[in-house]
């Protein structure tokens, strides 16, 4: 049959080349991805049939194995899962589907292919089939979708094309070959033809995956298949971990933080949570593949499982492993299922709390969670209800008390306990970045009198400061809105003061407001300059500026 030869597309083409060409050092992961590959491939195959036990598949020995060939150097991944269609082998293989993906390469390119920039942009796009090109100069993939009876050759040799031709007698399932490049172990490129190479590379990064992963002619398979939830805590090396979660995240990085829960009683659940070290680049988009995996007693019954996380912890990744939930339910059921929802809510507060901790005991990490992740959590301010205290202990921020570029951040109870005797309410203020809120008018009178601001520079702070009325009986007060007496605060001296001002300027400001009245609501004496004639200021109950733009953007 005809043999067609197709152009990578151009960004799938440059991530390749990213990547052939990087640095990158451990190049044994490559079987861990197409071992991945292929597990979620048998994984779907049984979801599939569970959901239609029509469809024409043989699911009774679902399994992995690996070939290899000294003479011809090869080393095959064959697994009898789901299988590609023609059409699909394109669009998976010789595409990315991603959004803001040109952008991000061009950024990418300036860092000429750093390890860790390798490790994120793999992550981020999902393209751990093409790490087989790091060991091989050739790859080819013959494949047949299950239910179909005819399947597909691909081929290509890393560069910027690809063959697919159609094939009359594949087996069902994936076979995936490289052309092994010679051996070179000074660049960590071993001999991966060599049995005892393949059985340590699969025990140190598979041994986990719950499918049997067999060597050769073996029966025996090299894994323990062992879910890691399902073992004691102990027994379980943190290495161990970080391979579950490089497979159900798809990033190759380690995870910053790894949580455990066992709920027991009259619904039993076991899960693993992990809180990744970096935010994909496409978190605030439509596109950001969120929610966990979901097992009922080992057997994965929905991957992306959304309900168990609310909206605002849509980063985190792992497992959830029911005892009682039905094989075959409905992503729709399950989004009403009472269990469900109470997992929901046991996980959110068990990730709260882990961050919590997080802060108090491994400051450095927590840090680099809030910096990564703080925007989004700050989300469930106006979300969950439930848990705003228990939000509102891990969220810090920027304030006039710490230096500029130090990153040091304040927590509202930190805060609390500075307040200035007489202070009453916590003051803050909104804006693109703390150079411009800084420069603001309205802080002139505040940084005048050494009264402490919280500098807020995210969108999400226009919103949530509104669900958030007050902390621990203190108001939390914008400085560029309304009325501000910080005169209580000078005493009564001051007081005097302003009343004598009043009477003394009532002409003008009347006469302003008459002036200004299409532009302006009111025009009042003002405590809170102390360098500018003028500043103006929103209603309390009004959107700032930057609020404003937010929803013009937004197209609102
Ligand atoms: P990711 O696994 O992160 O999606 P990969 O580059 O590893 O990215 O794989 C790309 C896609 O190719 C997979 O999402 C899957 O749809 C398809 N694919 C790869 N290997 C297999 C396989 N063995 N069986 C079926 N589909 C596969
Ligand atoms: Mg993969």
């Amino acid at each position: 049959m005809a043999t067609e030869t197709f152009e990578f597309q151009v960004e799938a083409r440059q991530l390749l080349q990213l990547m052939i060409h990087s640095v990158y050092s451990n190049k044994d992961v490559f079987l861990r991805e197409l071992v991945s590959n292929a597990s979620d491939a048998l994984d779907k195959l049984r979801l599939d049939k569970l959901r239609d036990d029509s469809l024409d598949a043989d699911t009774s020995d679902l399994h992995i194995r690996i070939e290899v060939d000294k003479d011809a150097r090869t080393l095959t991944v064959r697994d009898n899962g789901i299988g590609m269609s023609y059409d699909e082998v394109g669009r998976l293989i010789g595409t990315i589907a991603n959004s803001g993906t040109a952008a991000f390469i061009e950024e990418l390119k300036e860092s000429d292919g750093e390890e860790d920039q390798v490790e994120g942009l793999i992550g981020q796009f999902g393209i751990g089939f093409y790490s087989g090109f790091m060991v091989a100069d050739e790859m080819t993939l013959l494949t047949r979708r299950a239910g179909e009876s005819a399947g597909t050759r691909w081929s290509s040799r890393g560069e910027g094309t690809y063959t697919l031709e159609r094939v009359d007698d594949a087996p069902q399932g994936t076979a995936v070959t490289l052309h092994l490049k010679e051996a070179d172990p000074e660049n960590q490129l071993h001999d991966y033809t060599a049995d005892w190479t393949v059985r340590q590379i699969v025990k140190k990064y598979s041994d986990f995956i719950t499918w049997p992963i067999r060597l050769g002619a073996e029966d025996e398979p090299l894994n323990s298949m062992k879910a890691l939830w399902a073992r004691s805590r102990d027994e379980v090396t943190d290495d161990e971990y970080h391979e579950l979660y490089k497979h159900v995240s798809h990033d190759w990085r380690d995870p910053l933080e790894t949580i455990r829960l066992q709920a027991e009683g009259t619904f039993e659940y076991q899960a693993l949570l992990f809180l990744p070290e970096h935010a994909p680049h496409d978190l605030f988009t439509r596109d950001y593949r969120r929610g966990l995996q979901l097992y009922v007693k080992r057997v994965l019954i929905m991957d992306d499982c959304e309900a168990l996380l609310p909206p605002y912890l849509r980063f985190v990744k792992g497992v959830v492993d029911a005892a009682d939930l039905s094989l075959n339910v409905s992503r729709e059921i399950l989004q009403q299922d009472r269990h469900i929802l109470m997992i929901q809510r046991r996980l959110a507060k068990k990730i709260l709390s882990s961050v919590k901790e997080m802060r108090t005991n491994a400051a450095d990490k927590y840090a680099t969670f809030w910096r990564e992740f703080g925007a989004v959590l700050k989300e469930g301010l106006l979300s969950d209800v439930d848990n705003k205290d228990a939000l509102l202990a891990v969220c810090s921020f920027e304030s006039t008390d710490s230096a500029a570029g130090t990153g040091e951040l304040t927590t509202l109870q930190e805060y609390v306990e500075r307040m200035k005797d007489g202070q009453e309410d916590i003051y803050y203020l909104t804006g693109e970045s703390r150079e411009s809120i800084e420069n603001s008018p309205q802080m002139e009178a505040f940084s005048a009198r050494g009264i402490e601001v919280l500098l807020l520079t995210d969108p999400v702070d226009e919103v949530w400061v509104d669900a958030v009325p007050e902390f621990e009986g203190k108001r939390l007060r914008s400085v560029a809105k309304g009325e501000i007496d910080l005169d209580a605060q000078d005493g009564e001296q001051a007081g005097e003061e302003r009343e004598k001002q009043a009477e003394e300027y009532a002409g003008l400001l009347d006469w302003m407001k008459e002036r200004l009245a299409d532009e302006v609501k009111d025009v009042r004496l003002s405590a809170r300059l102390t360098v500018s004639p003028a500043c103006v200021v929103s209603d309390t109950g009004d959107i700032t500026p930057a609020l404003q733009n937010m929803y013009r953007a937004m197209g609102q």
